[in-house]
């Protein structure tokens, strides 16, 4: 039987491949304009960074995680997402040290054993920004408009912006007593969900993301975080949304947000776009203030996001805003008969070296199957090199759609470079 490829992944082919190549290299324009610089860390990393920087009572550590034991006997775990992969690096090679913020981001595959759908794949890419080293609200204001940014200028405009505050550990240990006296009852009479149950010892928050459609059913009435706020986090939610408002960002307070991560404090926001289900939630973020001491460094604030890339395509696709890409040959240049093979190859090589993306004949084709082939592959130009041309040093031009031919030297390339790279 033939082998395919796994569950929940997917091979990029042409074209397709020219929509993931526009997306990465706007992401990366955009991200630079920011102040973002690219990290780039391991696919796979030892198990306890996710069980204790993503959180051990999660849905990702829990069910998802890709997990197994290296030929060493170590527990590694391909990666689930890149925040707890960037804080490791930000210890690990004293990034803290260094003028702050630290303002990084990634383009990375992540891998989840999830249910496969349209917009949620076992192997899926993420593009992330993380900002270290500063707690105050205009970096959370910041890095939601670079989200929103990268978004817009993909041609996603239809979006929504829901944002909320979970508060610090203070305000979080007064709103825990009164979700666990919320979610007692259904926990006694055995509703909630076995993981529910456990999460209710360790971190009953967690119950409010729990996937199950009969615990989602009890969560939406439990009580919500911003009415248990401290003063100081509700101080900072309020900054937060006032530089959203300065640079006209429209947003949603939205209390039922929590986030399927253990590390957030503060602000968390998700960014919806008009597809329905889940493949609408396109990106997700907030600020982990707690994240680098959990990972045994210094207490360090940070902020940050991460959006689906398969997501954003659904969402281009589905509002016509993928613009029309290709990547075709500017000229192809076919030859006639064995002798010409020779003066092909170093014409094809002058210029691909002067910048000009150029095909000729592999196939040992006839001249009438090369031209067929000129064609097929889209090629701006042709020429075609017989014996005269190669002696005389000068060819036919052919612009294949308005079929105007234009006499050039061979010599000096100057002419037909201009004219084919125009
Ligand atoms: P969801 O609620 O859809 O499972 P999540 O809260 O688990 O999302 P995050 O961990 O915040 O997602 O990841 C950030 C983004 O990565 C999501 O908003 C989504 O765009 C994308 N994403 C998450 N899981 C998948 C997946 N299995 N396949 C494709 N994209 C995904
Ligand atoms: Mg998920």
């Amino acid at each position: 039987m033939a082998i395919t490829a796994p569950r929940g992944t997917a091979d990029i082919l042409a074209p397709d491949i020219l929509k993931w190549k526009y997306i990465e290299k706007k992401i990366s324009e955009i991200s630079s304009r920011f102040g973002y610089s690219e990290i780039r860390t391991p696919v796979f990393e030892h198990t306890e960074l996710f069980e204790r920087g993503v959180g051990d009572t999660t849905d990702v550590v829990q069910k998802e995680m890709y997990t197994f034991n290296d030929k060493g006997g170590r527990s590694i775990t391909l990666r689930p997402e890149g925040t707890a992969s960037v804080a490791r690096a930000f210890l690990e090679h004293n990034i803290y040290a260094q003028p702050l913020p630290a303002k990084l981001c990634y383009n990375i595959t992540c891998y989840r054993y999830e249910k496969p759908q349209a917009g949620r794949l076992r192997e899926f890419h993420q593009f992330g920004a993380e900002c270290y080293g500063t707690s105050d609200p205009t970096v959370d204001a910041e890095v939601i408009s670079l989200a929103k940014t990268v978004l817009n200028e993909l041609g996603i405009e239809k979006l929504t912006l829901n944002i909320n505050s979970i508060g610090c550990p203070s305000c979080r240990a007064k709103y825990n007593e009164a979700l666990k006296d919320y979610f007692r009852p259904y926990i006694e009479d055995g509703t909630l969900c076995g993981t529910c149950r456990e999460r209710f010892d360790k971190n009953p928050l967690r119950i409010l993301d729990c996937k199950s459609p009969v615990c989602g059913e009890i969560a939406k009435k439990a009580p919500v975080l911003l009415d248990y706020i401290c003063d100081e986090c509700r101080d900072h939610f309020e900054e937060v949304k006032k530089h959203l408002e300065a640079m006209g960002i429209e947003y949603n307070v939205d209390g039922t947000i929590v986030r399927g991560l253990d590390y957030y404090t503060k602000t968390v926001f998700e960014f919806k776009t008009a597809l329905s289900g889940t493949a609408g939630t396109v990106c997700g973020g907030g600020r982990y203030d707690g994240l680098i001491e959990q990972l045994g460094g210094a207490a360090t604030p940070g902020i940050g996001f991460a959006m689906g890339i398969e997501r954003i395509i659904l969402a281009l696709e589905e509002a016509g805003a993928m613009p029309d890409l290709s990547d075709v040959p500017d000229i192809f240049i076919a030859n006639i008969g064995e002798e010409t093979k020779l003066f092909v190859t170093a014409l094809t090589d002058k210029l691909r070296k002067a910048g000009v993306k150029c095909e000729r004949d592999l196939c040992n084709r006839s001249l009438k199957a090369q031209m067929k082939y000129a064609d097929k592959c889209g090629a701006r130009f042709s020429m075609v090199i017989g014996g005269d041309e190669a002696e005389k040093k000068s060819a036919t031009l052919k612009n294949m759609a308005v079929k105007e031919q234009t006499e050039v030297s061979l010599e000096n390339l100057d002419e037909l470079i201009k004219i084919v790279k125009e």
